[in-house]
């Protein structure tokens, strides 16, 4: 049974090493090609977009695949519509391996912003001048707060982003999680952090940040995730996802 994983996650990651371990299935895993040095997966792996819907249901019914797996981040919501599509047009099934959002704790001093944009706009509010901003949103979203004055930026993401973003001050910290609560407590610390802005995505990889703004009670600006419409099923751990999978391999629900 041919898997087609669409990648970027941890939780891809993990389902990608537990079909490695079962030969029965015949697994792909596919990137976007966006970080320049991904962690390997184990199993083939292909990169670069499909050229949408159409595109990744050509590339399902030229590779025979049988099941998609839609393991990508939360916010990639671009990615998670055309595999319905697709899935719907070659009629084969898709699930999605998903996250459930974080949610605030007592103690936490969260602001919410529906998308990137209104969350570039809502610094001004939460944030003085002067003040010192953790921007945990991914390299790519690093233009949407390039027009903001009188605030320093301490960047975190996997790569250093190219082009560099334009920001009057700004630090790079290229690190890649899952990040320790002691950790992330030094890092506030030593970078006398005032507010953190990052997405929802949910998941223990990034959450001890903020664990360490609740206990030094720093706001944090939380991005809401966008709408995903949800088709074919969802599972919230990679081993119940590949429960389902064993039971599509063993039904008659794929031809094999
Ligand atoms: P997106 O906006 O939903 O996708 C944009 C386009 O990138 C898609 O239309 C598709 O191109 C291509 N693409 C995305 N994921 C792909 C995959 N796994 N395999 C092949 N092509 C893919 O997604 P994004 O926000 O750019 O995220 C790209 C990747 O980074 C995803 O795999 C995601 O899991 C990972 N990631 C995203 C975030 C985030 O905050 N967005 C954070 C961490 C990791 P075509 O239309 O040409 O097929």
């Amino acid at each position: 049974m041919h898997v087609l994983i669409l990648g970027g996650t941890r939780d891809a990651m993990n389902l990608a090493a537990e079909l490695l371990a079962r030969p029965h299935f015949k697994a792909t895993y596919s990137l976007a090609g966006r970080t320049r040095r991904p962690l390997p997966s184990g199993l083939p792996t292909r990169r670069g977009g499909f050229g949408g819907p159409s595109g990744l249901a050509d590339w399902i019914k030229r590779e025979g695949v049988d099941v998609v797996v839609d393991a990508t981040h939360p916010f990639a919501a671009q990615m998670s519509e055309h595999a319905i599509q697709a899935c719907q047009a070659c009629n084969i099934p898709l699930a999605r391996l998903d996250r459930e959002p974080w949610q605030p704790q007592d103690g936490d001093l969260w602001h919410t912003a529906p998308d990137l944009a209104s969350a570039a706009a809502a610094i001004y509010d939460h944030s003085k001048s002067g003040d010192r901003i953790l921007l945990a949103t991914g390299g790519r979203s690093l233009s949407h707060f390039e027009h903001i004055k009188q605030r320093h930026f301490t960047v975190r993401c996997v790569d250093a982003p190219e082009p560099a973003p334009k920001f009057d001050d700004w630090t790079l910290l290229t690190q890649r999680g899952p990040f320790k609560l002691e950790n992330e407590r030094q890092l506030l610390r030593e970078h006398r952090i005032d507010m953190i802005v990052c997405k929802n995505s949910g998941g223990a990889a990034a959450d001890a940040k903020l664990q360490a703004a609740r206990e030094l009670g720093l706001p944090v600006l939380m991005v809401q995730r966008p709408d995903v419409r949800s088709a074919g099923q969802a599972f919230f751990h990679y081993l119940a996802l590949v429960d389902f999978l064993e039971s599509l391999h063993t039904s008659s629900a794929i031809p094999r």
